[in-house]
């Protein structure tokens, strides 16, 4: 088959490798529709090993090189043996990109998306920037009827999304602020606003923001300085010190701030500024199938025409590094948010 891989820094190439696997037990395979290509499939491409294994990857066993892209929509093609809940062959389904070790004490409390083991398939295992992919069932939820495909592979991060807000439940009409119009910040904001609460969208970009979907949501930049304690709820999407620092900054007295990004590094914070202005803290790593990637992608079906205008770019298989990772990297990148790649026609 006809894939994407990584095989070190600046070096991700399109290839033929062996097709993926036929499912073993509680596996499945799928015919892949659409990959997102993420900030992190970029980071790789830039400046990794970062989450990519260059030894064996403590659970998948896997090494460089793989087969990059977490992001996937794509039809059933092959179930394996003793696959619960009914999937058949012709399903459009959505995947959940982690790989929990299952084994740990975290794991077996139920909370495997803060396994301090786990991998991702896309990085520490094959993903979706393939024709075909074969990964276990128990990551797959099955689309809603009539589900655009394209919209589908979006499942990953508004699951993200989704988990992020269900840490955060925030009482009724609130004063929200995203920091970064990313895919994540532009989504969380979608589920809070459709939540009922009062969203305000800011980046460090321009061009970002001129984007429909962000234009839409009402946005800022971030350099105007949203008024100190503007917002009840501050997200920092950006996953910079800049951006933890303005959401600190914009957020009220008795507010709350979410971290859903993930700094390279440590980045500054004021300690005693947050203690006297008693400021919640709230992580959120990931999500979880059935909790966070099931309603996302229910919400996907309720706020397609939102959802798809997220959807900047969509390029083929073959052109995933010149038409995907070199513009998310160059000068063009402020003008996207979520390009999607089809392997279709390419075999
Ligand atoms: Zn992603
Ligand atoms: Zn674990």
């Amino acid at each position: 088959m006809r894939a994407v891989r990584w095989h070190g820094r600046r070096d991700v190439r399109f290839e033929t490798v062996a097709d993926a696997p036929p499912p073993g037990p509680r596996q499945v395979r799928l015919a892949v529709d659409w990959c997102g290509l993420c900030g992190t499939d970029l980071l790789e491409y830039q400046a990794g090993p970062i989450e990519i294994p260059t030894g064996e990857h403590p659970v998948t066993g896997r090494t460089a090189p793989v087969i990059l892209g977490h992001e996937v929509s794509g039809r059933i093609t092959d179930v394996g043996e003793d696959v619960a809940g009914g999937l058949a062959p012709g399903e459009l389904v959505a995947l959940n990109a982690l790989i929990p070790c299952g084994d740990c004490a975290i794991c077996r409390s139920g909370a495997y998306h803060r396994c301090p083991d786990f991998g991702h398939i896309g990085m520490s295992a094959d993903g979706g920037l393939a024709e075909l992919l074969t990964v276990p069932a128990q990551m797959v939820v099955r689309a809603p009827a009539g589900l655009d495909p394209a919209v589908a592979a979006l499942a990953e991060p508004f699951a993200v999304a989704w988990h992020l807000v269900r840490r955060l439940e925030p009482p009724p009409d609130r004063r929200v602020l995203i920091v970064g119009a990313g895919s994540i910040g532009l989504a969380t904001a979608l589920i809070l606003r459709a939540e009922g609460h009062r969203v305000t969208v800011a980046d460090v970009g321009d061009e970002r923001l001129a984007v429909p979907a962000a234009l839409e949501l009402g946005t800022r930049r971030a350099d105007l300085d949203p008024p100190a304690g503007f917002a009840d709820l501050t997200v920092d999407a950006t996953g910079t010190g800049p951006g933890f620092a303005l959401a600190c900054a914009a957020t009220r007295p008795g507010g709350t701030v979410g971290l859903a990004g993930l700094p390279g590094a440590p980045v500054p914070f004021d300690v005693a500024d947050a203690a006297k202005r008693e400021l919640t803290l709230v992580g959120s790593m990931s999500h979880r199938t059935t909790a966070d990637l099931r309603p996302a992608l229910a919400f996907l079906a309720r706020h397609t025409d939102q959802a798809a205008a997220l959807i900047t770019g969509r390029v083929r298989l073959a052109d995933t590094v010149p038409l995907g990772l070199d513009v998310l990297a160059g000068a063009e990148r402020g003008r996207h948010i979520k390009i999607l790649v089809t392997p279709g026609g390419t075999r």
